[in-house]
């Protein structure tokens, strides 16, 4: 597979556009409070950069990094900590920022850990969603997009960690 099998699924303005409404929108959410984001890595990094750059509120970040697709364009249904966070989120309102929901599986594993220990709030804000692949049930308080069940690239997500940089999304031209 290289970029000639791939075609344009969401562009660089309609990013950019989304990204602006969601940021309106995490303000409102937390209007005087501190947010504690949590970025998942690598996917999540693009994202949360841009997204993050349009919030006022003060922001704390923390970095976490799961086992991912790696090679494969198929889950391997496990999820493990590669890098876990530096500091404790007890009594914090976080946010996890997560490049999309897929199987639910790595969110679900991400969601009991993080709720185990104690922050005053935990929400999730997906760049991407996909929905019908849905294996176990998560749902996002905010979705960038709602993607259908195709291999997607750029803008942080990857096909053997390449094409993280383009800067829009392109899904596999089947
Ligand atoms: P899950 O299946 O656990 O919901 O998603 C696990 C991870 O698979 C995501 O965080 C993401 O890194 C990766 N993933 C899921 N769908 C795609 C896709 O279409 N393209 C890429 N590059 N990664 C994906």
């Amino acid at each position: 597979m290289d970029l000639k099998d791939f075609k344009v699924l969401i562009s660089e303005d309609q990013i950019e556009k989304r990204l602006c409404e969601l940021a309106e929108q995490i303000e409102k959410d937390y209007e005087g409070k501190e947010i504690t984001v949590i970025c998942v890595m690598r996917g999540a990094c693009f994202f949360t950069v841009n997204l993050t750059l349009k919030i006022k509120n003060p922001i704390k970040f923390e970095f976490i990094q799961l086992s991912s697709y790696e090679d494969k364009t198929e889950s391997s249904g496990k999820v493990r900590i590669v890098n876990d966070l530096r500091s404790s989120i007890e009594g914090k309102d976080v946010l996890i920022i997560e490049d999309i929901i897929d199987t639910g599986r790595t969110m679900d594993f991400l969601v009991a850990y993080l709720k185990h220990k104690k922050p005053n709030s935990l929400k999730i804000c997906t760049l991407a969603d996909k929905p019908e692949r849905r294996v176990i049930e998560v749902n996002a308080d905010y979705v960038g997009f709602t993607v259908p069940n195709k291999f997607i690239i750029g803008y942080g997500f990857d096909f053997d960690n390449k094409y993280r940089n383009l800067p829009y999304i392109a899904c596999l031209d089947e």
